[in-house]
């Protein structure tokens, strides 16, 4: 019987990745996307009560809330991946 066991090689980087990874590009807006008025330091705007994500810079809906729906799922997806990685 001959048995073939392929080893997964680990993934090398083999290419010189960019080590300073930008998370965007873009800069957080100083103004409310909606009224145009100054944000605050949270990115939030009082006038409209919102706030925009601190990962993708979306309002949130809310200005207590600092980060989005979706990327609070995001992140806690790679949680739980890391989680199960580490056990
Ligand atoms: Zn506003
Ligand atoms: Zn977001």
């Amino acid at each position: 019987m001959n048995v073939t066991i392929d080893r997964l090689a680990p993934e090398s980087p083999s290419s010189t990745a960019p080590s300073s990874a930008s998370p965007s590009s873009a800069s957080p807006p100083k103004c409310c996307p909606t009224c145009d008025k100054t944000l605050n330091a949270d990115l939030a705007c009082w006038n409209c009560c919102d706030r925009l994500c601190a990962s993708c810079h979306k309002p949130t809906g809310s200005a207590f809330v600092a980060v989005c729906w979706s990327c609070w799922f995001r992140a806690e997806q790679q949680k739980s991946t890391q989680a199960t990685a580490a056990s």
